[in-house]
């Protein structure tokens, strides 16, 4: 038998505070019952894995989101709120590369076919009234058997879960895509009710750094796998692109820079306000259990790029204290490391 929602708290080894809180909430979820929190809502999507889905996965990554949603995580005066941007699963193997499954197990839990839950959880970052989203999550344009293979669990619900806060998908200001890999960008374009294809957000720039642009319109073998044209048609036809060359700051406290590494353009951000940061390393550190440098995926372009880049930024951020985001984690939203990689802090 697979363990249960307890284990979710243990992943990190960390002592966990808030464990009362989210059973409360998941009680109270239970019993109202909603579709997002419906055993069978899951059950019906036929995998072969129910039980730990309706206890590991689904559960708590709602938990999390809910929690989220009550009360927003603070970097000194900009608010960041996480966006159900889907739910799917990769094999374990690839997402730690040379590392063995009898290492990595310990800080991740898989499936008995080697499977692990990720999220694609864009970031909306409220700062100094300017409207900033970090990556735009699965999109609404995956077929069903591209669900299948990426075992979608939840579905894309950016626009629903903006307008839950008050918002438009026309009030982002700024989109800054660290890459445009298909589980990063398949949610800056969308189909509407008519099927018709355009940006998800029409006003907003979107920042990319011109080398990943380049790569997008001239993929090599792997990275035309992931570089799809449905996510990059409407995209290049707009004039919401923003090339960046390097490092750039998008908004006053918020910071671009160009690592390479998991893709030979990615970039990852930074935000500083108020005396606080926070590192976006985006797929330098997809989850917190890759904080190790030598931790890279098998999907990683330039891996010694990305051991190297991933070993400056981290000493950076635990040198001033600074918190690291995730947009693949389930089970950590943010925390912050001390030198040896143990979390000291964590928001989930
Ligand atoms: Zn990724």
């Amino acid at each position: 038998m697979r363990p249960g929602g307890r284990i979710f708290f243990d992943c990190t080894q960390a002592s966990y505070p808030l464990q009362k809180i989210f059973l409360a909430v998941r009680r109270m979820q239970s019993n109202i019952g909603t579709v997002r929190n419906r055993p069978e809502a899951f059950l019906s999507r036929g995998s072969s894995h129910k039980e730990w889905q309706q206890q590991m996965l689904p559960e708590n990554s709602i938990l999390a989101k809910e929690y989220i949603m009550k009360t927003d995580f603070k970097i000194g005066d900009f608010e960041l709120t996480w966006l159900n941007g889907g739910t799917f699963e990769l094999d374990g193997g690839a997402m730690f590369g040379v590392v063995p499954k009898v290492l990595w197990q310990k800080k991740y839990q898989s499936d008995d076919s080697n499977y692990i839950p990720m999220n694609a959880w864009p970031i909306l970052v409220k700062a100094n009234g300017m409207l900033v989203l970090i990556e735009t999550g699965l999109g609404n344009k995956l077929t069903d058997k591209q669900k299948m293979i990426f075992r979608v669990k939840d579905e894309w619900q950016v626009p629903p879960e903006l307008a839950g806060l008050g918002l438009a998908c026309e009030d982002i200001d700024i989109v800054i895509q660290t890459h445009f890999d298909f589980d990063h960008a398949g949610g800056l374009s969308m189909v509407d009710g008519n099927g018709k294809l355009g940006l998800t957000f029409p006003r907003a720039k979107i920042i990319i750094q011109r080398k990943e642009w380049d790569d997008v319109l001239n993929p090599n073998k792997r990275t035309i796998n992931t570089f799809w044209p449905v996510n990059y048609a409407v995209v290049k036809d707009s004039k919401n692109l923003e090339l960046i060359e390097g490092t750039a700051e998008v908004v006053k406290g918020i910071t671009v820079s160009h690592t390479g590494g998991h893709n030979r353009g990615h970039q990852i951000v930074m935000i500083e306000s108020g005396g606080q940061t926070a590192l976006h390393l985006a797929d330098l550190l997809p989850t917190h259990a890759h904080f190790n440098p030598l931790w890279v995926m098998a999907y990683d372009n330039y891996p010694l790029d990305a051991i190297e880049q991933k070993e400056l930024w981290e000493a950076k951020g635990i040198q001033q204290h600074s918190w690291f985001t995730f947009y693949h984690d389930p089970f950590v939203l943010a925390c912050r490391f001390d030198e040896k990689g143990n979390i000291t802090d964590k928001w989930v």
